[in-house]
């Protein structure tokens, strides 16, 4: 199984830094809060984290008594401040087996299928981490971590550990559980020497409760750059370069969202996002009528889908303004379309494009709350496209009071 050690985790040079250090003291606090945007590395982290502090090799561990059928002792290295890799306990936590690591995750589905089935969500989550480098854990927006999860937590946590000198509890996402679970919570990790060592991670640091949010250490995650994304999709995931730049760029420094989306093909995604603005530019209402029904899919369209064309505009638009701006083309997001951004640059003044740009933003906030999809994108493409297309005929924008 592929494994993240510490000292290799993308583009969070001082969160491995500081978790290094704590490891290579010897001295834990009983519990570490990481967070930051969603799908930057916190769970990677967290179990990287986890790993290093279960290491036979790192200062503190638990002296081991050579068994009756272990090869013979190898000679012990340094302590270290990460995970060596190599020892017994090292071995079983890269597959997830140690006994004294425990792993709690969000999950969806119906209780019966993520708890009984062989095919359920936990044993699949557990299967997927193991195997796939690139695993990306999913799950619906209103889904938690069950009450049989943190229960059979809680029975664990009445034992001392079985191998190692502490145990180490992971929960991802503990913004998502109920107020009698964050109670349990609270209570285990203020239980004085219970020799556990709590990792939890958030996206949502607001919704974790106070309570909680002080019994930790806060350990906070940046935005990845583009580069780093790019990095990974190309080299790991196979994508190619042009893809991997758009992807890398709607991707807002989340390396999950881009691996997530790198099966949609962005550019064909991008090529139909710009080909709405046509009958825009043409002025022809009827035909932007009738592609802004087809972008809304009459109303089935996800709103994560009409974002996604806004933000290929954003792109677009953003390489016009680099362009005027006397950018060289190794900046472009759409290198593969040099020539028609030139053409368009070349016509377009950056008083215009920023004017365009302020429009998308809205439409944006619009697409989040409660507006009808279809007359948005049509007074949107309209305004991008610097026509007044159907003016009569539509109501106007309801923000075109605010001349832009
Ligand atoms: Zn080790």
């Amino acid at each position: 199984m592929p494994v993240v050690p510490l000292a290799g985790l993308l583009g969070q040079s001082e969160v491995s830094r500081f978790l290094r250090q704590v490891v290579a003291s010897g001295r834990y606090g009983n519990a570490y809060l990481l967070h930051g945007p969603a799908g930057v590395g916190k769970g990677t982290a967290a179990l990287a984290f986890a790993r290093a502090a279960l290491c036979d090799h790192v200062p503190g561990a638990a002296p081991r008594e050579a068994g009756l059928f272990d090869a013979p002792a190898l000679p012990i290295p340094a302590p270290g401040d990460d995970a060596c890799g190599a020892c017994e306990a090292c071995r079983k936590s890269a597959q997830l087996i140690h006994p004294d690591l425990k792993l709690v995750f969000t999950v969806s589905g119906s209780e019966k299928d993520v708890q009984d089935s062989e095919e359920g969500a936990i044993v699949g989550t557990f299967d997927g981490l193991r195997q796939d480098p690139l695993f990306v854990f999913q799950y619906d927006k209103a889904a938690s971590i069950r009450m049989f999860q943190t229960r059979a937590l809680q029975r664990e946590l009445a034992y001392r550990p079985f191998e190692a000198s502490r145990r180490v509890v992971v929960v991802r996402d503990c913004d998502r559980m109920r107020e009698d679970q964050y109670s349990t919570l609270l209570k285990a990790i203020e239980e004085p020497g219970a020799n556990t060592l709590w990792v939890l991670t958030t996206s949502r640091l607001a919704r974790v409760p106070a309570t909680i949010r002080s019994r930790c250490q806060r350990v906070r995650l940046m935005p990845l750059t583009e580069a780093a994304i790019r990095g990974v999709l190309e080299r790991d995931a196979g994508v190619s370069a042009q893809e991997s730049r758009l992807l890398a760029a709607l991707s807002n420094g989340s390396l999950a969202h881009a691996l997530v989306q790198r099966g949609v093909q962005p550019s064909l995604e991008r090529d139909a996002a710009m080909a709405l603005l046509e009958p825009a530019r043409r002025g022809d209402a009827t035909a932007l009528w009738k592609a802004v029904q087809q972008a809304a899919g009459f109303g089935r369209t996800s709103r994560e889908k009409l974002r996604r064309l806004i933000e290929h505009q954003q792109l677009w638009l953003r390489d016009l303004l680099r362009l005027r701006y006397g950018a060289s083309e190794d900046h472009l997001v759409h290198r593969d379309r040099v020539a028609a951004l030139r053409a368009e640059a070349a016509v377009t003044d950056a008083q215009e494009v920023r004017r365009r740009l302020l429009v998308l933003e809205e439409a944006i906030r619009a697409i989040d709350g409660n507006v009808s999809v279809d007359l948005t994108l049509f007074s949107t493409l309209s305004r991008v496209a610097g026509r007044r297309v159907g003016e009569r005929a539509w109501p106007p924008h309801a923000a075109g009071r605010a001349a832009v």
